[in-house]
């Protein structure tokens, strides 16, 4: 039997007017299809990581914890309760999710050798060894105990310090406390967290 477009349409909406004749709850099916994505996602607060307002915001994380699970962002959003932003983000802020899913994103530590034409992974913990060596070096070679008045100055000029915008305010605490102990004197940081 053919069906015209317009009988398909009386059908339909003659059959959806009948559904609670016949008993049938249409609430709960317009509830399931209005749920949001956000509706089964851990929340976790944070920074935006882009400029200096440091807007709070949060990153809603779907995945039920187990250990072969490996957990998704699906939003990032403004998040309400914080006193700088109060929920908003500006564009930047708002496309936070594709700072986080980007394949381009950086996971592990990379060094460019002197002369090499290549970046090269390295494993963490190498990382560290050559950073820690480095400064070490750097800090030896560098350091100035009296200035050319002859007065007592502790301080190396070859080595500096730059924090992010997510640095919290005991974060850099303990970074000026080290590095002051190494005799840094040029530090920066655009937290205001
Ligand atoms: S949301 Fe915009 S204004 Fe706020 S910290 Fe991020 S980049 Fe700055």
């Amino acid at each position: 039997m053919g069906l015209s477009r317009r009988d398909f349409l009386k059908t339909a909406a003659v059959g959806s007017a009948a559904l609670p004749l016949l008993g049938f709850s249409t609430e709960r099916a317009y509830a399931e299809a209005s749920e949001l994505k956000i509706a089964r996602t851990t929340e976790t607060r944070s920074t935006c990581p882009y400029c200096a307002v440091s807007c709070g915001v949060i990153i809603h994380t779907i995945g039920d914890k187990s250990k072969n699970v490996t957990p998704q962002v699906v939003h990032v959003e403004g998040d309400p309760d914080h006193p700088i932003n109060r929920g908003t983000l500006c564009p930047k802020g708002s496309s936070l999710m594709q700072d986080i899913l980007n394949e381009r994103r950086l996971l592990k530590p990379q060094v460019r050798r002197p002369g090499s034409d290549h970046w090269e992974d390295i494993s963490w913990n190498q990382a560290f060894d050559e950073i820690a060596q480095k400064v070490k070096k750097t800090r030896d070679d560098t350091f100035i105990e009296k200035d050319a008045q002859g007065h007592t100055a502790n301080r190396t000029p070859a080595i500096a310090w730059t924090g992010g915008c997510t640095d919290t305010n005991e974060f850099n605490y303990l970074v000026v406390k080290t590095m002051r102990s190494l005799g840094v004197t040029y530090l920066e940081n655009q937290a205001r967290v």
